[in-house]
């Protein structure tokens, strides 16, 4: 079973006297610093010129360029996005390296494969929080925490797991549980993800929203039935909570649980696995890495593109539509 650390298990002092610092004040970033700075951890901000590093002076940080940050750091935060990491280790992380200084995480994909090798005397730590920074913030803010993916890649100092359990516990992690998965595993499962389960929901809404519009469906109608009535959603956070069948017993009729459980099979055939083993398949032997960075090498062509089509889509021009007539937001 994964192992699974708390707050009794995590001690904030465990970083006394490490100078910490967080390059990037992004998504994560402005979330993971402004939770260590209120768990009681000093934080310099590390960024390049733009509107970020005005949102970090804003806030109240100390904000440094990012080769100044790195120097002055012992455990050093990365948090810029994954297609910047190699160039921004190379020309201002690495330079600022001593020996047991701490790099930390929040996505394996650098180390994962190979774009960043940082030298054996340093920590090498994984915390990966698994929702986006604005639940990260406003879950600390309440009193509880997102979970995260902690691993210790390379203990330099003795010391990379204690280092990176108070910092888990300084996001509010260890409140909600912080669960050991290895760097690879963080990032093919990560991947797995990305590739599977959202295209797979994503495809489904759009192609029934097309198939029910072509069959003289009211298009605001159909949308409301898909996701527009945000019960998809609600559902899935009782799954979240309850259990994924539990959860169809408790919040579906019996005409519906029918309804789920006799067509499944029909719509998702065991065959379907093969297609899952594929999809495993190509994150771990690296083609799908590979993709990845030729594409962002050449500016996300293909991404523009598939993007282009699916805002062009009349899904969105329905979904507009509806927020209008229905309003969801609760005060
Ligand atoms: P982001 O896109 O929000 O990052 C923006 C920040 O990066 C800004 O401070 C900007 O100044 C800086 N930046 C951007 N490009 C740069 C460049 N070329 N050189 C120097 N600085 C640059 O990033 P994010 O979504 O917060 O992701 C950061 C890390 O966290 C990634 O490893 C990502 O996989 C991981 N992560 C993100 C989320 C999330 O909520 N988005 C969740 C879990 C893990
Ligand atoms: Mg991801």
């Amino acid at each position: 079973m994964a192992r699974v650390y708390y707050d009794k298990d995590a001690d904030i002092d465990d970083l006394a006297g490490d100078t910490i610092v967080v390059l990037g004040y992004g998504i994560q970033g402005r979330a993971q610093a402004l939770n260590l700075r209120d768990s009681g951890l000093p934080v310099i901000v590390g960024n390049r010129e733009d509107t970020y590093r005005e949102q970090a002076r804003a806030d109240g940080f100390e904000v440094r360029s990012l080769a100044e940050a790195a120097r002055v750091g012992d455990v050093i935060l990365v948090l810029v996005p994954d297609e910047a990491q190699g160039g921004v280790y190379e020309e201002t992380i690495r330079p600022g390296l001593a020996p047991g200084n701490a790099l930390v995480f929040a996505h394996g994909f650098s180390i994962r494969y190979g774009i960043i090798q940082p030298p054996e005397s340093i920590d090498l730590l994984l915390l990966a929080p698994r929702l986006p920074g604005k639940y990260l913030r406003e879950r600390y803010l309440e009193g509880s925490g997102v979970p995260v993916y902690v691993d210790v890649g390379r203990d330099a100092t003795g010391r990379g797991k204690r280092r990176v359990l108070a910092l888990a516990k300084g996001l509010g992690a260890t409140r909600v549980g912080a669960m050991e998965v290895s760097f690879s595993q963080e990032t093919e499962l990560d991947h797995f993800s990305e590739h599977f389960v959202y295209p797979l929901i994503v495809s489904a809404i759009q192609m029934a929203y097309d198939v029910l519009v072509e069959e003289g469906y009211e298009p605001e109608a159909a949308l409301m039935e898909l996701h527009g009535s945000g019960e998809l959603g609600e559902v899935l956070l009782e799954a979240s909570k309850i259990g994924l069948h539990k959860m169809i017993e408790t919040l579906a009729s019996p005409a519906c649980q029918f309804g789920i459980y006799s067509y499944a099979p029909r719509l998702f055939p065991d065959e379907m696995r093969r297609a899952l083993k594929d999809v495993i398949r190509e994150i771990k032997d690296g083609s799908f890495a590979r993709q990845l960075l030729t594409e962002q090498q050449q500016g996300y062509p293909r991404l523009r593109t598939l993007k282009d089509t699916a805002r062009g889509n009349a899904l969105a021009a329905t979904e507009t539509r509806l927020r209008q007539l229905i309003r969801l937001e609760r005060k």
